[in-house]
Formats: structure tokens, C-alpha cells, sequence
């Protein structure tokens, strides 16, 4: 956490999909930290309870929900625990994400993989937007945050079903902003660069960097996780408050090289 931005999450609500790993457990932490109570929505029920037992002792202010993003009946589940729970939704947290097959030409690549992709990352990403809103519109409040990916600005770097469905996190994100801004709802994405978590560790062959650093674009630095979470408390909380529609790219600058 950056000195001196203690708390600046007090009292708000967040679910986060996709919690149990990587960005969404470094992000659940965060906004833990910063004062926000928390619901981890994933399939991976073991390494989410364990957070969860971490975060939630001794005020009880984190929960599990288990949630395939792809399951819409799941997704409402889990809003409706957040707010059964805690009495309300301020931060939906759209994370889950799947790479697919990766270094595959678009000559090898299996239809059924590719739908596979697009079904949790962009559908998964759609019914969170639209649960989210189906409580945040009457509510008048709410800030909703999808994670895409530099590859839905870059070609070339992901495989094809991947850059396809985080290019449409992008899309879908900006119309939602506009439906939902008249309600008060804010909807952004963050576009990390690659960061080493399970879903990438295909990417990286054997002796790679052990720490969850690899990338280093601005001299002096490396990409982080804790960036990218950092980055999803500034869009979730009031600091953005007149902040929608935006891809916040959070890459040291690496996509406009
Ligand atoms: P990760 O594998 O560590 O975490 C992904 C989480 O999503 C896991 O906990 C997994 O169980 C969960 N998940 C997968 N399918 C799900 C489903 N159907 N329903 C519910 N949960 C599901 O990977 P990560 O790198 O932390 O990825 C998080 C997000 O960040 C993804 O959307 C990914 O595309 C995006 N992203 C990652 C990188 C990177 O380099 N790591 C870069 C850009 C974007």
C-alpha cells in the first residue's frame, strides 16, 4: 500500500471475481486493507477460504461465494450475497479470466476453445456488469471495474480468443458507461501488462523470474500486482468519482512504445 492512502475504502462493499489468485487476491487484500469489506466470488473454493479466514478474522468482514462467472445464476448469487451480507454493492470487481490455449496459429485453434474464452471473459464479464447495476441503479451509486488486458490494445502478444475477448471488455465497457452513467454508475476496465500468476506461467519457461515481477518498462521499476490493485481501488473509490468509460492501461508505458 502507498504510504499515507490509508483507508480510503472505509465502509464500502466489493466483489470480486476471480478472488482466489493472482490480481483478484492481490486486489481483494488491497481493498481489504484500504477498509472495504469483501466478497470473494471463484471457482477455486480452497484458496479463497483461505484468504478469506485471513481477511475475515477478527471482524468477520470477508466472505466466499462460490462463482463461475459463466453461470448467470451464479453471478446474481453472488451480488445478492454481497448485499444480503454486508447491505449493499459499491465495488464489483470483473477479474475472472481464462488465457486458453496459448502459441496456437488461428489454423489449429479449436472452436470450442476459443467459445471457452470468450464465454468467461467477456459473457463472465457481462452478467457481472449487468448484476451489478441491477443494484447499483436503484441504489444511484456504484463503480463497477473489468479487467482487460494490454492485449485488447496490442495485437500479436496473446492468442487469438484472448485479445478477442479482452477487446470486448474494452467496448462493452464504455457502453455500459454511458447507459449507466445517467444512474450514477461508473463502469471502467484496467489493462494490465503481463504479470507472472497461474494463468500466465505457460508463458514462462523454466528458470523465469520466481517473484510475481517480470516486466520492466519505466526505468527503475516493475510491474507489480499490487499496480494493478492499486489501480482498481483508485477506479472503485470516490477519488474517481467523475472517471467512466476509461481503459486505465497499467503497463509502465509499454503499449505506446
Ligand atoms: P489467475 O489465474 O491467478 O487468477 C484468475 C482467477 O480467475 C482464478 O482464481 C480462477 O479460479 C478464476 N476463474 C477462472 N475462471 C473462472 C470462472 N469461470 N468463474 C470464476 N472464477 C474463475 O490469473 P490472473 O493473472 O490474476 O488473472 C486475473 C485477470 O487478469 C484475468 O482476467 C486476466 O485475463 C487478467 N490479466 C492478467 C494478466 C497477467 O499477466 N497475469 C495481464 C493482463 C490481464
Amino acid at each position: 500500500m502507498i504510504p499515507g492512502l490509508v483507508r480510503r475504502l472505509e465502509g464500502k462493499v466489493a466483489l470480486i471475481t476471480g478472488g482466489a489468485s493472482g490480481i483478484g487476491e492481490c486486489t481483494a487484500r488491497l481493498l481489504h486493507r484500504h477498509g472495504a469489506k469483501v466478497v470473494i466470488a471463484d471457482v477455486q473454493e480452497h484458496l479463497a477460504r483461505t484468504i478469506c479466514d485471513d481477511l475475515g478474522r477478527p471482524s468477520d468482514d470477508c466472505s466466499f461465494v462460490h462463482c463461475d462467472v459463466t453461470n448467470e445464476s451464479h453471478v446474481r448469487d453472488a451480488v445478492d450475497e454481497a448485499v444480503s451480507r454486508f447491505g449493499k454493492l459499491d465495488i464489483m470487481f470483473n477479474n475472472a479470466g481464462i488465457l486458453g490455449p496459448v502459441k496456437q496459429s488461428i489454423l489449429e485453434n479449436g472452436k470450442s476453445d476459443f467459445e471457452k474464452v470468450l464465454r468467461v471473459n467477456a459473457t463472465g464479464v457481462f452478467l457481472g456488469i449487468k448484476h451489478a447495476a441491477r443494484v447499483m441503479v436503484p441504489a444511484r451509486r456504484g463503480s463497477i471495474v473489468n479487467t482487460a488486458s494490454v492485449c485488447a490494445v496490442l495485437s500479436g502478444l496473446g492468442p487469438h480468443a484472448y485479445t478477442c475477448s479482452k477487446h470486448a471488455i474494452i467496448g462493452l465497457t464504455k457502453n455500459a458507461a454511458v447507459e449507466l452513467g445517467k444512474f450514477g454508475v461508473r463502469v471502467n476496465c484496467v489493462s494490465p501488462y503481463l504479470i507472472k500468476t497461474r494463468m500466465t506461467e505457460e508463458f514462462f519457461p523454466e528458470g523465469a523470474p520466481s517473484g510475481p515481477t517480470v516486466h520492466s518498462n519505466l526505468k527503475g521499476f516493475e510491474v507489480e500486482l499490487e499496480d494493478v490493485a492499486e489501480a482498481v481501488a483508485y477506479l472503485g473509490g470516490d477519488e474517481s468519482k467523475f472517471v467512466s468509460g476509461i481503459n486505465l492501461i497499467v503497463d509502465g508505458g509499454f503499449s505506446n512504445v
